[in-house]
């Protein structure tokens, strides 16, 4: 046998010897480089044996946690918390009723997409994913039920304003 014909078995001969024909042992005991070689093969996977995976800290758990719980609540709120809160304490009232408007019609038109997305692009589970599109449904709903009451409500205070008037006349 070659060395070269040796180098073939010496996978073999670490995970299958008994499938390693004679002549291959019979070359490994006359050859002194595939003898060196077989003993570094040997060595490398004796290493990997000893070889552990490091664990992870005992805190990672924990942190991770707490991490995560932090991101979903201050998460789910999101963009259309924050656009409620300039519609109901914004400064430009005269612009009130335009945002109302510009708002609802951006719940109706991009409310369905808004939530498919957000639960497009993150790893949620399946069940939760499920549970979260059906909050952010509520969220919306809320959030509709909201501007039509500010929609109504300033609809009644021009009513108002003008009212002493119409009555003056
Ligand atoms: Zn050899």
């Amino acid at each position: 046998m070659t060395c070269e014909k040796l180098q073939a078995f010496l996978p073999d001969m670490l995970l299958d010897p008994a499938h390693v024909p004679a002549d291959a042992r019979q070359h490994l005991r006359e050859c002194s480089n595939c003898e060196r070689d077989w003993k570094e093969l040997q060595n490398t996977m004796l290493l990997l044996d000893t070889w552990e995976v490091p664990e992870p800290s005992p805190y990672f758990d924990t942190r991770l946690a707490a991490r995560l719980r932090e991101e979903k609540l201050a998460g789910s709120p999101g963009w259309m918390e924050r656009v409620r809160m300039r519609l109901l304490f914004g400064s430009n009232l005269q612009l009130r009723p335009l945002m109302a408007g510009a708002f609802a019609l951006i719940l109706v038109v991009g409310g369905g997409s808004y939530a498919g997305f957000v639960s497009l692009n993150r790893p949620i589970p399946q069940q939760q994913q499920k549970v979260s599109a059906t909050v952010k449904d509520l969220e919306l709903l809320d959030s509709n039920a909201q501007t039509l009451q500010q929609l109504a409500a300033f609809d009644d205070t021009s009513v108002d304003s003008s009212a002493p008037s119409s009555l003056s006349n």
